[in-house]
């Protein structure tokens, strides 16, 4: 039976991507030679990195801009360490809007003041905050795009004069943004462009190189820029395979045409989640609703295994919510078709007409 996968990640990616990516494990560009068994310095798979850097930068409107792009390991968590360790000189501005904020912060603190300029930890991260100031003395302002836990979204960002870092790992690709305001992006690969293992950094090389710490290589990004993502072997697979969907992406049309469909998608949900008496969705304010994971419980505890049954019967994993939320959680990443979101909605009206 088909499975609609609403994982939260690692996630769905599209089953072209699985297909060429299970063929390359095996025989690599007619190499006879699978993708994991060659060098990293290849002829064929530095062209894999070069496609996927530039796809990346292309995607967001960054090429010839005075930006990087990088494919690292050690996730999204070692960012929240490594963009303080080449950033943050005295002081940060960090907004917390959930878990990963959270973390973000707490690393932060191992290398300088942080100002947290505005929370929503005491309402369980219910909502975004807003109208917040930031320092203007501060090294940078870091902020999460995506709340992918709780299942918040931010709308705007703020204008500011000092450098804008945002932790994208959950949203990234899914809607048009002006990316020229961010000095440096990040994004685990896991959430909407790949497999776990490499991450993406978009940065702008102005902002560089204004420490006065020693960085560790591994660390810095300068050495990563310089060694063109290959300071050590990179993670070859994730890289391949994102870049495999980064090309899915621009065949599709681009971001511009993904974003019409996550709308889509957003707003069959949302409808029925709002119309239906039978859940609540979780996030206070509906326009800090994210796109990508919908967050939501069910007001009857009595129906709650029934719909469970149902979800399992129709093929519908991932469904469960965080364990600090609990409920549901309903991943729509930009690999996600329309008709997994129709068989949810379906089931949301069947439990509710007690069939
Ligand atoms: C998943 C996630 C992370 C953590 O990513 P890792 O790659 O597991 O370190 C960080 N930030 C956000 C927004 C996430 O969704």
């Amino acid at each position: 039976m088909k499975k609609h996968n609403f994982s939260a990640g690692p996630c769905i990616l599209p089953q072209s991507v699985l297909q060429k990516s299970a063929e390359a494990v095996l025989n690599f560009n007619n190499s006879n030679l699978s993708l994991i068994e060659i060098s990293h310095r290849s002829k064929d798979f530095v062209e894999v990195m070069e496609t996927a850097k530039s796809l990346a930068l292309e995607h967001l409107g960054l090429q010839n801009k005075g930006y990087q792009a990088l494919f690292l390991q050690g996730g999204a968590s070692l960012q929240f360490l490594m963009t303080a360790f080449n950033l943050l000189e005295n002081k940060a501005a960090y907004l917390n809007t959930g878990t990963w904020s959270d973390k973000a912060i707490k690393e932060a603190r191992l290398l300088g003041d942080v100002v947290e300029v505005a929370s929503s930890k005491n309402d369980n991260f219910n909502f975004i905050p807003k109208n917040y100031t930031i320092p203007s003395d501060a090294d940078y302002f870091h902020c999460t795009s995506n709340n992918t836990i709780y299942g918040s979204q931010m709308q705007d960002f703020p204008e500011t004069e000092i450098p804008l870092i945002c932790d994208m790992s959950s949203d990234i690709f899914s809607r048009q943004l002006d990316f020229s305001k961010f000095s440096l992006i990040y994004a685990g690969a896991q959430k909407n462009m790949g497999p776990a293992g490499t991450t993406l950094v978009i940065i702008k090389e102005a902002v560089l190189g204004k420490v006065s710490r020693t960085i560790p290589s591994m660390l810095n990004y300068k050495v990563h820029i310089e060694k063109e993502s290959m300071f050590n072997t990179p993670a070859v697979f994730p890289v391949y395979v994102s870049m495999l969907t980064l090309q899915w992406l621009k065949d599709l049309g681009g971001i511009s045409v993904i974003e019409k469909i996550n709308n889509q998608k957003a707003e069959l949900l949302y409808n029925e989640i709002d119309r239906n008496p039978l859940f609540e969705g979780f996030i206070a304010n509906k326009e800090d609703r994210s796109k990508m994971n919908a967050t939501f419980t069910i007001t009857n505890d009595e129906l709650k295994a029934s719909f469970d049954e149902q979800l399992k019967q129709s093929g519908i994993n991932g469904l469960n919510g965080h364990r600090s939320v609990g409920g549901y959680r309903a991943s729509m990443y930009n690999a996600l078709p329309l008709e997994s979101v129709q068989v949810l909605v379906s089931i949301m009206q069947a439990v509710e007409k007690g069939a």
